[in-house]
């Protein structure tokens, strides 16, 4: 049994390139700027965007329900 050098995936066979079928596919697709790279940088970035932007909804989504609720609070403690 042998594995993916990338992702550790077991392989069925041994091939070249140690690379599973899913990561050739994948390295031959890799942009020049990054081909020196294990990494598909670009890719991993824009993952990290979204996942960044997701975060950022999600928090601002919840900061301001928290600021109406305060606010609701404050206006009945004033007798608003
Ligand atoms: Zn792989």
């Amino acid at each position: 049994m042998t594995h993916c050098t990338r992702c550790g995936r077991r392989l069925k066979a041994p091939t070249p390139t140690g690379l599973g079928p899913v990561c050739a596919a994948k390295a031959a697709t890799r942009c020049e700027a990054t081909a020196d790279l294990w990494f598909d940088t670009e890719v991993l970035a824009q993952r990290a965007r979204e996942r960044l932007a997701r975060h950022i909804d999600i928090e601002t989504t919840a900061a301001q329900a928290q600021t109406m609720y305060d606010f609701a609070q404050a206006r009945e403690r004033c007798g608003l």
